[in-house]
């Protein structure tokens, strides 16, 4: 039993029996409305996912809706805004989505995202980014941006291993490193820790490549900076085609076996790409890319920097995604200058949920949505950001848009 959250009065907890996840037809899907801008743009996408869930299945399927409280809302429930009831309730209801959450600048609290990933192993932050007709781009062919990033989400130098320069534990590592490893540390260092291990690593990909399968996609890019860091992003790019080998053997081929001759007809093709040399081919020839796997810290940057070159921030999705247990979320903050004024962008949340509705295998009106939304923006009907970037824009309220690709669906 929980203190504040309330089950809806209908619907069923998704399952997961043998390794597979089993979606009722009124499945009850967690949602955390966010700080800021949370409230406004939760209702609007609300709106808009039940209207293509209704449309979808003509009243045979619906989601159930349960509020999960984190942030001020869970601060002013439980005294304070990361209760561990919350993390319960995401376990219990397998998928959940989230508005975005403020994070108190300073003080000891830590992100509340991160606590996330880590409690609940999400291993993997997934960013489908592409472009929808007349949405503003800085790129001249925004159309050819079509990928879906897998960013680990656990390791690297994001594991929170770190030591403040001249802590007594910084003292300790940095003599040990020295002594008896030989390594050249200039005295007093910082000193953080980047474990990248097998297991970490091969999950990561293996989502990564499951999902070209099923996807039907064409190639899945391993983003490293092994040329560097050999034996922890090295190992990543090595890891990666050992799996594609090992486990996904008849369906995928490597760029490499392909460049020697072979056939990618009907295969996936493994290739991978140094780190900083891939920002550069994402803005000068994106249409090369479609899945992309990469480790923790390379991926925080690149999906955002993707991001940017069909929309920003304020339209890409995003979800955190363990072996079954998935979070989606907004992936902007919670924009506190906007907050209660019905104004911010829903897209985010909006297409976070279209990945939710594609994780149930509700394809149909997750299909709905995106159409609905295109047809919005070929309107030229958008909220604020988009209407300063774009010439004779309709500038609509939040509640506004929403009900304006409602209409459209
Ligand atoms: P922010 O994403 O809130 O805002 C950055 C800029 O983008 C601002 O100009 C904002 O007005 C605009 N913006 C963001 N979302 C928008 C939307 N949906 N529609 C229109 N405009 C939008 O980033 P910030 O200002 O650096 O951070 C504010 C708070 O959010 C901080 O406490 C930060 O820690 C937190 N944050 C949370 C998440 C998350 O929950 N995933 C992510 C980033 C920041």
């Amino acid at each position: 039993a929980y203190q504040h959250i309330r089950l809806p009065a209908t619907g069923e907890k998704i399952s997961v029996r043998a390794g597979r996840m089993h979606v009722p037809d009124q499945p009850i899907v967690g949602y955390v409305e966010g700080d800021g801008i949370g409230p406004d743009i939760t209702r609007a996408s609300l709106e808009i996912w039940n209207a293509a869930v209704a449309k979808a299945y003509g009243g045979r399927r619906a989601i159930q809706w349960c509020e999960v409280f984190l942030g001020d809302k869970a601060a002013a429930l439980y005294g304070e805004p990361f209760p561990d009831e919350a993390i319960q309730a995401f376990s219990d209801l397998t998928v959940s989505i989230k508005g975005p959450l403020t994070t108190p600048v300073g003080g000891g609290m830590r992100s509340i995202n991160v606590a996330l990933r880590q409690t609940l192993d999400l291993y993997a932050c997934v960013r489908p980014v592409r472009h929808f007709p007349g949405v503003p781009s800085p790129l001249r062919h925004p159309e050819l941006v079509d990928v879906v990033i897998f960013r680990e989400n656990t390791e690297d130098v994001y594991a929170g291993i770190e030591y403040p320069a001249g802590s007594p534990q910084a003292l300790k590592l940095e003599n040990f490193l020295r002594q008896e490893l030989g390594a050249n540390i200039r005295e007093g260092s910082a000193l953080g820790v980047k474990p990248m291990s097998e297991f970490g690593c091969k999950r990561l990909i293996r989502k990564a490549i499951r999902h070209a399968i099923e996807r039907g996609r064409n190639s899945v890019t391993l983003v490293h900076k092994g040329n560097i860091m050999k034996y922890t992003e090295g190992a990543f790019r090595k890891w990666g085609y050992e799996l594609a080998r090992e486990e996904f053997g008849e369906f995928t081929v490597t760029e490499e076996e392909v460049g020697n001759g072979a056939s990618a007809e009907g295969r996936i093709v493994i290739k991978d790409r140094i780190a900083d040399i891939m920002f550069q081919q994402m803005l000068l020839r994106p249409a090369e890319f479609d899945v992309i796997a990469t480790p923790n810290l390379n991926g925080d940057y690149l999906s955002d920097a993707v991001a940017a070159e069909v929309g920003g921030v304020g339209i890409a999705p995003g979800g955190n995604i363990g072996d079954f247990i998935a979070v989606f979320e907004a992936t902007h903050g919670s924009a506190p200058k906007y907050a209660g004024k019905d104004v911010a962008n829903p897209g985010s949340l909006l297409f976070s949920g279209v990945m939710l509705l594609d994780y149930l295998g509700w394809g149909e009106a997750a299909r709905l949505v995106e159409t609905a939304y295109a047809r919005t923006v070929a309107d030229k009907i958008v909220t604020y950001d988009f209407a300063r970037q774009m010439q004779g824009a309709d500038e609509v309220k939040t509640s506004a848009f929403a009900a304006a690709v409602v209409a459209r669906m």
